[in-house]
């Protein structure tokens, strides 16, 4: 099967969630498929390859969980970007926008080291705020950013366009 069938094949709309009008994509019966979960690990490892990352950053939570089996079968580290407050040691902060808003985002400066090349890894894009802030906190942190790679991305939030800039020419990668 096409992986990128298989992967759509694993995806849940879900109506309605987490307030009315929003429909959700769910990843947790992708999660759940030992088969789909190791097809979607081994083409965002390809890309962690092909991009010449150092590091991959994984974005609170579900980042976390598709790209900690990704740095180990790439064998690059695991570094995780989280909500404000969360992280024990000392950090840098980055504020985004949200459609109500704003919120924080935070890392472990230490983590990355200048000459670190970093893939940023989520589940989904979709206004690209998240994925903005942290390739910020990539760079203030004296790393460069070898590209952002996400499982889906809802188009019509036009997240591409709002991370053009930050993206600096480096890839956005949907698969
Ligand atoms: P953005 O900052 O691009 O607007 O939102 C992206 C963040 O929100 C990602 O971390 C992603 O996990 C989460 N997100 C937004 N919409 C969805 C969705 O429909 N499904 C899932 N699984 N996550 C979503």
């Amino acid at each position: 099967v096409d992986t990128r069938e298989l992967l759509l094949s694993r995806i849940r709309d879900v109506p309605d969630h987490p307030k009315p009008g929003v429909m959700f994509k769910d990843i947790t019966p992708l999660l759940a498929d030992p088969v789909a979960f190791a097809a979607l690990t081994g083409a965002f490892a390809e890309l962690c390859v092909r991009h010449g990352a150092t590091k991959i950053v994984g974005l609170e939570a579900r980042g976390f969980i598709l790209a900690a089996p990704v740095a180990v079968s790439a064998q690059v580290g695991f570094v995780p970007v989280r909500k404000a407050g969360k992280l024990p040691g000392a950090t840098l902060r980055q504020a985004y926008e949200l459609e109500y808003g704003t919120a924080e985002i935070e890392i472990h400066a230490e983590d990355l080291t200048p000459g670190d090349r970093v893939l940023v890894i989520d589940d989904v894009l979709a206004t690209g705020g998240t994925a903005e802030a942290s390739l910020e906190l990539i760079r203030r942190a004296g790393a460069d950013v070898a590209g952002v790679a996400v499982l889906m991305e809802l188009a019509f939030l036009d997240g591409r366009a709002r991370l053009e800039q930050a993206l600096r020419g480096a890839p956005l990668e949907a698969l």
